[in-house]
């Protein structure tokens, strides 16, 4: 027998509903996406999948295992579905290969990590890398709406639009107001009929996962610890953008003055272990220590449009598949 829809007691007030509203808009307006929130002491529960989607859209190779990587090992384990958009193709990210040898150990590279960090499926744009600041934004939108009508995900994850202090990276700042702009484009059926037309109807999804280099208003929290091993091994894959990293961070210091042995000894060809636990596990731990956690990663999360309230106090559940 299919149990009753639960109906919540309260009947919907409507200037109560208008209020909600109101408050939310006025708040979005002054580019405010989420009230001020405390610094988090408990972490994230990561869901079940049960079969759904998550549609994830970086600019380069390197992005998801360095920003989310712990994150999304958690999400594969947990059923869900991880779908990878890479905008750019990583076309200069090296130091020493020509422009093809780059392209084609980038993409070896990115899916290597991509297999370790669980992705189950993962789409290559091949936007050139670096110049994402000249493209279109309404032309990278429409790339990325073309995506979530195919997937047709639970939560959209991306750059945080707001998180721009310390993000110098203009394809990282692209990318992530064209993917705040496809999140509520995608369920115009006006927008792009010509999806329309291949089958790919409008589609909304419910939650939009923000990360970077600096996150605005943290919501969630995820504990990596136990898969921070996984992590680390997913960002040693990406050994031509990091053998870059490292000559750009010889450079830095020579011009002060100064020289770094564990750089030169990578450079001279040793490997980047040390230099990643490093950088990954010290992320993390200073990620985690700002919540009185073990190691983190740090997301804002927006569910239903910044509108759950709505859902809480008014909302009917509907049955599995409605
Ligand atoms: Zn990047």
């Amino acid at each position: 027998m299919v149990a009753a829809p639960v109906h919540n007691e309260k009947e919907p007030d409507k200037s109560d509903i208008l209020q909600y509203i109101v408050a939310r808009v006025n708040c979005l307006t002054a580019r405010d996406p989420a009230p001020s929130l405390p610094v988090m002491t408990e972490p994230t529960v990561i869901a079940p999948g049960e079969g759904r989607t998550i549609l994830l859209v970086v600019a380069h190779a390197d992005d998801p295992a360095l920003f989310l990587g712990g994150t999304l090992i958690r999400w594969a384990d947990a059923g869900w579905r991880v779908v990878c958009v890479r905008v750019t193709d990583d076309r200069w990210d090296s130091c020493g290969p020509d422009e093809a040898e780059t392209i084609a150990a980038n993409a070896a590279e990115f899916r290597e990590a991509a297999a370790r960090l669980g992705l189950a499926e993962i789409v290559e744009l091949g936007w050139a890398t670096d110049v994402l600041g000249d493209a279109s934004e309404v032309a990278l939108r429409e790339a990325v709406i073309r995506q979530i009508r195919r997937c047709r995900p639970y939560a959209l994850v991306s750059f945080d639009p707001y998180a721009m202090w310390g993000e110098d990276n203009q394809d990282h700042i692209k990318l992530a107001a064209a993917v705040d702009e496809a999140f509520w484009t995608s369920q115009f059926p006006l927008h792009h009929p010509e999806h329309l037309a291949e089958g790919l109807a409008p589609h909304g999804c419910f939650e939009r996962w923000y990360f970077g280099r600096s996150v605005t208003r943290v919501t969630d929290v995820v504990d990596i610890a136990d898969v921070l091993d996984r992590k680390l091994a997913a960002a040693l894959c990406h050994r031509t953008m990091m053998g870059n990293y490292v000559n750009q961070l010889r450079l830095q210091a020579r011009t002060g003055g100064w020289s770094l042995p564990m750089l030169d000894a990578i450079a001279a060809g040793g490997d980047l272990n040390d230099f990643m636990a490093m950088l990954v596990r010290g992320g993390a731990r200073q990620v985690g220590e700002r919540h009185g956690l073990g190691p983190a990663e740090e997301f804002r999360v927006v569910r239903f449009g910044g509108l759950e309230g709505l859902l809480e106090r008014f909302g009917q559940r509907l049955e599995a598949g409605g």
